[in-house]
C-alpha cells in the first residue's frame, strides 16, 4: 500500500447560500486539485476550484446505484495517494448528521492526514433565514439537534424524547417523510400540543418555504403544501418569532427565476447583486472568449487620434495584443479613448487609464457627435477599434462617412460555449421568470442556441432585461424583446431596473 502523498478537507459548505461557506472553505477550494461533493451542496461551490480540478459527484442519481459510505471512504483514501489536496465537500457541517465522522475514521485508519473545515450546519442556518432565533432569552435556553430519522429502537430516536431537554428549542433533521410520527413522539414526550412549530424546505435557498402551526396541526398543513427533503422541523416558543423576524422572503427579487447568459468569468458581479435580492440563479453561459485572438497588426498606436473600445473584452484584448506584440503602455500617450460603457471605462480605470470619452448615449451617431466634440472633426482622424469576429455595430461605418480613417482589429471571438446544447433542455425546465442579457452577444448567441421552436417557449414564460439599447437590438433581432432596459448601462442599474419592473408586476 503506497503512502498518502496528499491531505484530505473534510469541508461544511453550509446549508444552501453559497455566500455561508466559510473563508478557509473558499480557500481550499481554491487551491483543490480534486473535489468530492454531493447533492446538498450549493451547485456554485464546486465551480470554485480552478478549471483543471476533477469534480467528482457522489450524491445519488436516478440512474445509479449510489454510492456506500464505505465505498466515499474508500474513494477519498485513494484521491489522497494521488492528489496533494483533496477537497470533501458536505452540505451545512461535516460533523452534524453529514456521517463526517465516519468519513474521518475511514481517514484516519488508512493514516491519511486530514483536517475539519466546520461550516454553518442546516440547524442554525436555515432557521437563521427563516426569521426563527434557535435561543432565546425568556423563551428557550436550549437547543437540541435531533435526527428524525432514527428507527425506534435506536436510543437517538424521538421516541426517547425524555430523555432530551423538553423546555428547549428542538431541531429535528431529516425529518420530511416521518413529520407526523415525530411531531406524535414530541407531544407523547409531554410538550403541549399548542406549542408553536415550523417546517423550513429548503432553507437559506431561493426556494425556502416556511411553514408554521402548533405541533398537533404543523404535519397536516406540510403534507397539504407538499414539503419536501431537504426540511427542518423547529419545535419551541422560539418558532413564533418568525412573524417579527422574517426576513428572507421580504428581498425584492425573491424566489424569482433569472437566467444570467453572461461569460462564465464576467457573470461574478451580477450573479451577486442577483443574489442578494433572493434571485434563484440559473447560470448560462452563452459566451465564451476565444483566448486566441486572431492575429491582426494594431498599428503604430500612437499615430492614431482615438481608440474606441467597445466592451471589457476590447480593453484586454487591446492589451493582450501590446503585451503579446512587446507594445510599450506609454505609446498610448496621447491618443483618445473612448469607452462606450461605464464597465468599459472602468476596465480602464483598472489598468490606471482614464477614458477621455463615455458617451451618455451609445446610438452610433451620438457617440460620433461626441467624439467630434472631445477632439474635433473626425475628417482625416485615424481610429482604432478592437472588435469581436461577429461583433455588429453601426459604428465603423457612421465613422468613415465623417471622413474618419477606421481600423478595425478583428481581436477576440464572442464564440458559443461548447456545451452548451445541453444546458438548453434545461433552461426550459427552469421555467425563467427573467433573462438578462448583459452584452450583444449573449443574446444573439442564445437565440442561436435555442433555435426559434425553443426561443419562443421562452418568451411565452419569461420577461427579458437588456443592459443597453445595443443588447436590446440584438434580442429583439433574435425574437426576444426586451422589456426592461435601465436608463443607464451598468450591472447595478440592470439589477435595479429588474426589482423595479418586478415590483411593478406584483403591484
Ligand atoms: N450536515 C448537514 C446535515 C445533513 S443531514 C448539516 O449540517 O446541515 C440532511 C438533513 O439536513 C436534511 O434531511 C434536512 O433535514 C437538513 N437540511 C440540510 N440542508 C437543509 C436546508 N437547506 N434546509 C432545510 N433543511 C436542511
Amino acid at each position: 500500500m503506497s503512502a498518502a502523498i496528499g491531505k484530505v478537507f473534510l469541508v461544511g459548505a453550509g446549508p444552501g447560500d453559497p455566500g455561508l461557506l466559510t473563508v478557509r472553505g473558499r480557500e481550499l477550494l481554491e487551491r483543490a486539485d480534486v473535489v468530492v461533493f454531493d447533492h446538498l451542496v450549493h451547485e456554485s461551490i464546486p465551480g470554485i476550484a480552478r478549471a483543471g480540478a476533477e469534480r467528482i459527484f457522489v450524491g445519488k442519481r436516478p440512474d445509479q446505484q449510489p454510492l456506500t459510505q464505505d465505498d466515499i471512504g474508500r474513494l477519498l483514501v485513494t484521491l489522497a495517494r494521488e492528489h496533494a489536496c483533496v477537497v470533501r465537500l458536505k452540505g451545512g457541517d461535516p460533523f452534524v448528521f453529514g456521517r463526517g465522522g465516519e468519513e474521518a475514521l475511514a481517514l484516519a485508519g488508512a493514516g491519511v492526514p486530514f483536517e475539519i473545515v466546520p461550516g454553518v450546519t442546516a440547524g442554525l442556518g436555515a432557521t437563521a433565514y427563516a426569521g426563527i432565533p434557535v435561543t432565546h432569552r425568556g423563551l428557550a435556553s436550549s437547543v437540541t439537534f435531533v435526527t428524525g430519522h432514527a428507527a425506534t429502537d435506536d436510543p437517538c430516536s424521538p421516541s426517547r424524547l425524555d430523555r432530551l431537554h423538553l423546555d428547549g428549542t428542538l431541531v429535528f433533521y431529516m425529518s420530511a417523510s416521518r413529520l407526523e410520527e415525530n411531531l406524535r413522539a414530541v407531544m407523547a414526550a409531554g410538550r403541549p400540543p399548542e406549542t408553536p412549530a415550523a417546517v423550513i424546505e429548503s432553507g437559506a435557498q431561493p426556494r425556502q418555504r416556511v411553514v408554521t402551526g402548533t405541533l398537533a396541526e404543523l404535519a397536516a398543513r406540510a403534507a397539504t403544501l407538499g414539503v419536501q427533503s431537504p426540511a427542518l422541523v423547529v419545535v419551541g416558543e422560539v418558532a413564533r418569532l418568525r412573524d417579527q423576524l422574517k426576513w428572507f422572503e421580504d428581498r425584492p427579487l425573491f424566489g424569482r427565476r433569472v437566467v444570467v447568459t453572461r461569460a462564465k468569468d464576467r457573470a461574478a458581479e451580477l450573479i451577486r447583486l442577483l443574489r442578494e435580492r433572493g434571485a434563484d440563479i440559473f447560470e448560462f453561459p452563452t459566451v465564451e472568449i476565444d483566448a486566441s485572438p486572431v492575429a491582426a497588426p494594431l498599428g503604430e498606436l500612437s499615430a492614431y487620434a482615438w481608440i474606441v473600445l467597445a466592451s471589457i473584452n476590447a480593453v484586454e484584448t487591446l492589451f493582450a495584443r501590446m503585451a503579446a506584440d512587446g507594445v510599450d503602455a506609454r505609446s498610448l500617450h496621447g491618443v483618445r479613448l473612448c469607452a462606450i460603457s461605464a464597465r468599459t471605462a472602468e476596465a480602464l480605470h483598472q489598468r490606471a487609464l482614464r477614458a477621455d470619452l463615455t458617451p451618455a448615449e451609445y446610438e452610433s451617431e451620438n457617440v460620433a457627435d461626441e467624439m467630434e466634440r472631445a477632439g474635433g472633426p473626425l475628417r482625416g482622424q485615424r481610429v482604432l477599434m478592437p472588435r469581436p469576429e461577429i461583433g455588429r455595430s453601426a459604428l465603423p461605418g457612421v465613422l468613415r462617412a465623417r471622413g474618419a480613417e477606421v481600423h478595425e482589429v478583428p481581436a477576440y471571438e464572442a464564440a458559443i460555449p461548447r456545451d452548451s446544447a445541453q444546458l438548453a433542455g434545461a433552461l426550459l425546465e427552469f421555467a425563467p421568470d427573467y433573462v438578462v442579457f448583459s452584452s450583444a452577444s449573449a443574446a444573439r448567441n442564445l437565440g442561436a442556441i435555442l433555435g426559434p421552436a425553443r426561443t419562443a417557449a421562452l418568451t411565452r414564460v419569461a420577461v427579458f432585461a437588456a443592459i443597453g439599447p445595443i443588447a436590446a437590438q440584438s434580442a429583439a433581432d433574435s425574437g426576444m424583446s426586451a422589456a426592461v432596459v435601465p436608463a443607464r448601462h451598468t450591472i447595478a442599474e440592470l439589477v435595479a431596473a429588474l426589482a423595479a419592473h418586478d415590483a411593478q408586476r406584483r403591484a
